[in-house]
This record gives C-alpha cells, sequence and structure tokens, in this order.
C-alpha cells in the first residue's frame, strides 16, 4: 500500500522540495496551498499524514490543527507542522494545537522523512508477528525463522543474522515496494540514524549471500538511483 501524505505549504519552493523528498521515499503525496484547499482535497479519502505549515495565508496551521483535531472525522489525522519559528514558547503551541510533531525551517529533507516515517510507525497497527511470505521465501517474525519452500522439494530452513532478518521481514512486509537507503535505514535500524547509507549495501549483499544457495538471491532486487525491494517475480538473469 502506498502511503498518501497532504503538504499544506503556500510558498512553491518549500513545497516542491518535500514532495520530491517524499516521491522519492516512495510516499503518493498531494499538495495544498491553504486550509480551505486542504478541506476539499480531504473531502473524500483522507491522508495518513498531514504536513502543515504554521503559517499559511487565511488560515493558520496552528488554527486548522485545531479544527482538524476537533473534527471526529480528522482528530486521528497525523500532523507534522512547519514552521519558520525556532522559540521554544511557538513550539509548545505548535503541539498544543494538536500536531504530533515539529520541524523548524530551514529542515534538511533526511530529517523530515526520518519524523514523517516516526509519526507513521507510531500510528500504523504493528505488524510485527505477522508471517509473510514472498515467492518461495517464508518468515516466521515469532519463531525468527526463515524458510525456502521451493515446489516438489523439502523445505529449508536459511540462516541470517539479526540485522539481514529484520531487513527482509520489512523489505518483505511491503513487497513490490521500492524504499531508499534512508527509509530502510530509519525503518530498520530505527534511531542509530548516524549509520551510513552505504550500511544497507553492506547488508543486502548478506542477505543475498544468504539466499543463494536456496536460488532466493534475486527476489531482493535493486533498483537503480532509488533503492531495493522484493518481489516474487524477479527479472530472471
Ligand atoms: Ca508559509
Amino acid at each position: 500500500m502506498t502511503l498518501k501524505i497532504l503538504i499544506v505549504e503556500d510558498e512553491p519552493a518549500i513545497a516542491e522540495l518535500i514532495a520530491i523528498n517524499l516521491t522519492h521515499a516512495g510516499f503518493e503525496v498531494e499538495r495544498a496551498f491553504q486550509a480551505d484547499q486542504a478541506v476539499l482535497m480531504m473531502k473524500d479519502t483522507l491522508p495518513q499524514l498531514l504536513i502543515l505549515d504554521w503559517m499559511l495565508p487565511g488560515k493558520s496551521g496552528v488554527q486548522f490543527a485545531k479544527e482538524l483535531r476537533s473534527n471526529p472525522k480528522t482528530n486521528a489525522l497525523p500532523i507534522l507542522m512547519l514552521t519558520a519559528k525556532g522559540e521554544e514558547a511557538d513550539k509548545v503551541t505548535g503541539l498544543d494545537s494538536g500536531a504530533d510533531d515539529y520541524v523548524t525551517k530551514p529542515f534538511s529533507p533526511k530529517e523530515l522523512i526520518a519524523r514523517v516515517n516516526a509519526i507513521l510507525r507510531r500510528q500504523l497497527p504493528s505488524t510485527e508477528d505477522t508471517p509473510l511470505a514472498v515467492g518461495p521465501l517464508k518468515l516466521d517474525p515469532v519463531a525468527h525463522r526463515l524458510m525456502a519452500v521451493w515446489p516438489n522439494s523439502a523445505p529449508k530452513s536459511i540462516a541470517l543474522g539479526p540485522t539481514e532478518f529484520r531487513l527482509l521481514q520489512f523489505l518483505m512486509s511491503n513487497p513490490e515496494r521500492v524504499h531508499s537507503r534512508a527509509v530502510l535505514l530509519d525503518r530498520v535500524w530505527g534511531n542509530e540514524v548516524y549509520i551510513e547509507e552505504r550500511t544497507v549495501d553492506v547488508h543486502i549483499k548478506r542477505l543475498r549471500a544468504a539466499l543463494a544457495p536456496w536460488s532466493c538471491d534475486n527476489l531482493i532486487e535493486t533498483v537503480r538511483g532509488s533503492g531495493y525491494r522484493v518481489t516474487k517475480n524477479p527479472v530472471q538473469n
């Protein structure tokens, strides 16, 4: 499932910067320039998250956040507030208005994506115990077991290191979808934010090496310029 994020920001350059980075991280993005427009866009379907600028023409972001929180239809909608203000008092006002988190301009796109992912992780139901299957791979998180099950042969148990297991579990829980290295770092490594992105490549390589004896390594695909994905229909090579 692609997660949809609505950006409410009147400054086109900032809205564009955010949209590009979110799209690159695998999100579907919609944009509104002020609150009234956002209300219309959310009439039929809600996004999974709202990125809301504090200073908007017409209704302010703070006022809009308060209204969304007091409406039963939108009171659970996660809100990430954006602002040029950096004062501690403003931060409190922003959070009091109902925002889930707060990013001060100028912000790094990487930080913004990390905040978005952190909010979404808190919101989404935990799927950590759900058994997963993609093609011949069957992963059981509770038993911490990975099996390769090919037709007409006995199931094979595949040994993986803990990081490779978590990495594969995340990829298999979102099959066919491309994940950037930044997203994988956030979802698999979590709070250890100072790990370099090439760490992901190292663990992908180990993961493929562990899967290779069971002819499952090509299920982990490199998508050039974007990242990695697990697919049940790998390109034959
Ligand atoms: Ca603004």
